[in-house]
């Protein structure tokens, strides 16, 4: 693909850029009530400038704003370091989801509080004994006088403690191939059936949880995407995950890179070979992830779905991050378990990196089968 921004893809790009410094709302404040609100806010201000969904169509409250804006959108938050939206996983994934599998009801009835972070969403997918091998879920729902009845257990769920709504795969059907038996549902967290239990992570943070289902009650209507068809609309809502990574990203990589550079030479380790080495390859790496990013544009835009490549994107940015972070732990030498600043933070959240959103090892396979064609695991 040609990777020269058009002069509508430039206009565009310097609109966004004054806007944000007219409307920067500055750092984010301390404490994990006051954060989240300060992020609702700022996904507010976004939605009534239409930048949040903004490659939705019109007709949904977005901007149909085609993919490269949504690229250089992605972009231009990391290099401004504006804060993060409260609902990131309605509008990464949620909303696609919603677009396209839902019925014109759920298109009309989720969107737009989606977009205007009134109600926030959740991902309930991974169970304690299931991760990687999604499919083989346990969480089951009975249909019961036309509303469905959900028993089981997920974890990890991040933000669902803050959730009004949890896209939750759920077995309906224990008797045909793992795969086959899964349905998609809208789960209202807001029912005494669902409990929320915060886990806490290595960071002290407790964003994400572990949710228990006795008998929770789900209309028939929030079914997503027809009855046994929710392997399908879980693999949409990964790719979606996965495809939304890239561009900032690679920009995110090489604003801390610079950070550390500074940091580097004001340890006057600036003329460590090891070092710079080290800082070669993290630079060349960020660049690789822009690029693969592109690659991962071009497939969306021929075949308007994600593809593997999201993959790759993942699993390169896990790597990378964490080659960073290390770095930035290895120039503190000894001292480094002692000192507890952004740096120790950002090494410790990014161990989960290469967990969260499909370990490296599962992003491997799927890059070896489905962009490599090799053979199959199984
Ligand atoms: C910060 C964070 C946030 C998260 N948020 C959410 C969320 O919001 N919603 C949600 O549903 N989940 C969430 N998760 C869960 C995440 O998706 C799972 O942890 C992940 O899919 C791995 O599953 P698992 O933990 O059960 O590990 P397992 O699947 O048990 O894997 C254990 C190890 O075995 C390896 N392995 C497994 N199968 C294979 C294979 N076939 N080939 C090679 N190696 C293999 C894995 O790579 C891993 O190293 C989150 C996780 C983290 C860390």
């Amino acid at each position: 693909m040609d990777l020269t921004l058009s002069p509508q893809e430039e206009a565009f790009r310097d609109e966004l850029r004054s806007w944000l410094e007219e409307n920067h709302p500055g750092p984010e404040p301390e404490g994990d009530e006051a954060a989240f609100e300060f992020r609702k806010d700022w996904q507010r201000k976004l939605a009534d400038a239409s930048y949040a969904g903004l490659s939705w169509p019109e007709e949904y409250g977005g901007r149909g704003a085609t993919l490269i804006e949504q690229a250089i959108f992605n972009e231009e938050m990391v290099r401004a370091k504006a804060p993060m939206s409260a609902n990131v996983l309605g509008l990464v994934m949620g909303g696609p989801v919603v677009i396209a599998h839902g019925t014109d009801d759920q298109k009309g009835r989720y969107l737009k509080p989606i977009l205007t972070a009134e109600e926030i969403w959740c991902q309930g997918f991974s169970e304690p004994e299931s991760g990687s091998d999604l499919a083989s879920l346990k969480t089951k729902a009975v249909k019961s006088n036309g509303e469905w009845v959900v028993t089981g257990q997920k974890v990890w769920t991040t933000y669902a403690h803050q959730a009004k709504w949890c896209m939750l795969v759920a077995r309906t059907d224990p008797d045909v191939p793992k795969h086959k038996g899964l349905t998609y549902f809208l789960m209202d967290m807001e029912q005494d059936a669902v409990q929320v239990r915060p886990l806490r992570q290595v960071t002290g943070e407790a964003e994400f949880n572990e949710i228990f289902m006795e008998e929770a009650r789900i209309p028939d209507e929030n079914v997503v995407g027809g009855v046994g068809n929710g392997w399908g609309v879980a693999i949409t809502t990964l790719m979606h995950e996965r495809a939304g990574l890239g561009f900032g990203s690679a920009v995110a990589l090489k604003i801390a890179l610079g950070e550390l550079m500074d940091e580097i030479r004001d340890r006057g380790l600036d003329d460590d070979p090891v070092i710079r080495q080290r800082i070669g390859q993290l630079y060349i790496e960020a660049e690789c992830l822009r690029l693969n990013a592109s690659r991962g544009l071009t497939q969306i835009m021929k075949t308007g779905i994600p593809g593997p490549e999201g993959s790759l994107v993942k699993w390169q940015w896990s790597d990378s991050n964490q080659g960073l972070t290390e770095l930035a732990m290895d120039i503190r030498g000894p001292e480094a378990p002692l000192v507890d600043d952004h740096w120790t933070y950002r090494f410790l959240r990014a161990r989960a990196n290469s967990i969260e959103g499909g370990t490296t090892e599962i992003l491997k396979n799927i890059v070896a089968e489905r962009v490599l064609g090799l053979p199959r695991l199984r």
